[in-house]
């Protein structure tokens, strides 16, 4: 079976989060377990390896008026072959999203990789596409490709990360870049809102629909969290799965770690851990304390990773016996909330506004808990990867947060982690308050939770079985 993934973003090439971790890693454990594995990304001005990288092709793609270059460069990494999609005009600038032109850069990616696979011969069996970003080439696929012979009989999968982020544009785009009737628009097939709605479009068109972990699959089908696309996936139910994604022990592994101080397995945990803990509050600037229960909070700055809950109970966490050290970059009202909680309370607040990511793995390492308290998370990996380090992870119980953390039970001494059910600050509070107590008054529980959430296995190779039986399923 020959897969074709396509996605703006992927380590070890380009990372804004999440989404790049799944296609640095899947593909890879698809290859191990006998999958022809190719993944498409763009050729972005920033991305590392770019000089490794090997010219193969070019050709022309028309885009409504425009005629637009396309070159193609090459990489093979860990039994994957990458394919590099490049446009100066679109691709050679800083970042990689946020600019007004991003419909047009994107629906020509959308365009090159359906050129690609004829251009190379490398018709796939399954296209696996990612995110809003690459959703258009299900209906470019099924309203223009998929008529040409050599194109016939792909299958597609669309992956939903992040249903917030559905690429909704002006509908006279649908023509425009895509060259597609705007009937199109006005049946319903990518119309919601009165836009053109990208994602819609994918779900529409794709032969099943995935996303990141079971109960977000359950979610998105509600008013709640569907963000205005729960009808058409009721209607599409059916195909829709929810596979959770998984982490790379390769890469996250306190034993293998080249950013940390110290590396450590289950077995040297608390001398590993403690000498971790003393370097990172250098490092950020706290007091060296080796007994005080640090908590670590690493993520994107916005509203749906929860930082209403912790704003508004900073001042009493402050109240407690804690460090807390902050790693983000995002909106501007939570950079500046924060930042001012720091400054009040330097002795036991480290506000780091910026993305590092020698720093996260520092980080995972070095604290003894890790707050994530997410008003809606499709899987998340920053509690994973806090599990791997044994660094305890509380959560609050949504998407793939419910179905990676284990709560805790004191009574059978099971479970991973603290979580907690309603979008609620007190009740945050009272879950931060139960781990304190338990890792203060209970240092032996305390250990042997970390020993579990350490063993816990969260990595790829079920979650890549699941992916093959069901793209199997399909051919
Ligand atoms: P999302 O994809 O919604 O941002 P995830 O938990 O799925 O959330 O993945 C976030 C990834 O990005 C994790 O690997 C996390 O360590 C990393 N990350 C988030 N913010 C930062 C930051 N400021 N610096 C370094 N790494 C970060």
């Amino acid at each position: 079976m020959r897969v074709l993934f396509v996605a703006s973003e992927g380590t070890p090439f380009i990372k804004s989060g999440g989404l790049a971790d799944v296609i640095g890693s899947l593909p890879k454990e698809m290859a191990k377990q006998g999958v022809e594995s190719i993944v498409v990304l763009p050729k972005y001005q920033d991305m590392k390896f770019a000089d490794k990288i090997e010219y193969v092709t070019n050709f022309d793609i028309f885009m409504g008026w425009r005629k637009c270059y396309c070159g193609v460069f090459k990489y093979e990494l860990d039994g994957v072959t990458y394919y590099f999609i490049d446009n100066e005009q679109y691709f050679k600038r800083p970042g990689l999203y946020g600019y007004d032109d991003d419909y047009e850069r994107f629906a020509f990616f959308d365009f090159a990789v359906l050129e690609l696979i004829s251009h190379l011969n490398i018709r796939p069996d399954v296209l696996h596409m990612h995110d809003w970003q690459t959703a258009m080439i299900a209906m470019l696929y099924r309203e223009r490709y998929c008529y040409y012979d050599y194109y016939q009989n792909i299958k597609l999968v669309f992956t939903i990360h992040n249903i917030a982020f559905q690429g909704k544009a002006d509908p006279h785009l649908l023509e425009e870049f895509f060259g597609l009737d705007n009937y199109l628009y006005y049946n319903g097939n990518c119309r919601n809102d009165d836009c053109l709605n990208m994602m819609k479009a994918a779900i529409f068109y794709s032969d099943i629909i995935t996303t990141v972990s079971p109960t977000y699959a359950k979610e998105i089908l509600t008013d709640e969290y569907g963000e205005g696309l729960q009808s058409i996936l009721q209607m599409r139910q059916h195909d829709l799965y929810g596979i959770l994604n998984g982490v790379d022990y390769d890469v996250i592994n306190p034993n293998k770690d080249p950013m940390i101080v110290k590396k450590y397995t289950p077995r040297t945990v608390k001398k590993g851990k403690l000498e971790n803990k003393l370097a990172l509050q250098k490092e950020v600037g706290l007091p060296e304390d080796p007994d005080v229960a640090l908590i670590g909070i690493v993520t994107r700055l916005t509203r749906q990773k929860g930082l209403d809950l912790i704003i508004n109970q900073f001042e009493a966490l402050c109240g407690r016996r804690v460090q807390v050290v902050i790693l983000g970059a995002g909106d501007r009202v939570y950079e500046d909330a924060l930042k001012g909680v720091a400054y009040y309370h330097q002795d036991k607040v480290s506000m780091q506004c910026k993305y590092d990511f020698g720093l996260s793995c520092r980080i995972y390492a070095g604290c003894d808990m890790f707050l994530m308290p997410s008003l809606f998370e499709p899987c998340g990996l920053s509690q994973m990867m806090s599990l791997k380090y044994g660094t305890i992870p509380i959560v609050r119980e949504t998407g793939g947060l419910k179905d990676s953390v284990i709560p805790y039970n004191e009574f059978e001494q099971t479970g991973t982690g603290f979580s907690f059910t309603n979008y609620n600050a007190h009740e945050m509070m009272d879950t931060i308050d139960y781990a304190l107590h338990t890792f203060y008054d209970y240092p032996e529980n305390w250990d042997r939770l970390v020993q579990r959430a350490m063993k816990e296995k969260l990595d790829w190779e079920v979650s890549a079985s699941r992916y093959i039986e069901l793209f199997s399923s399909l051919l």
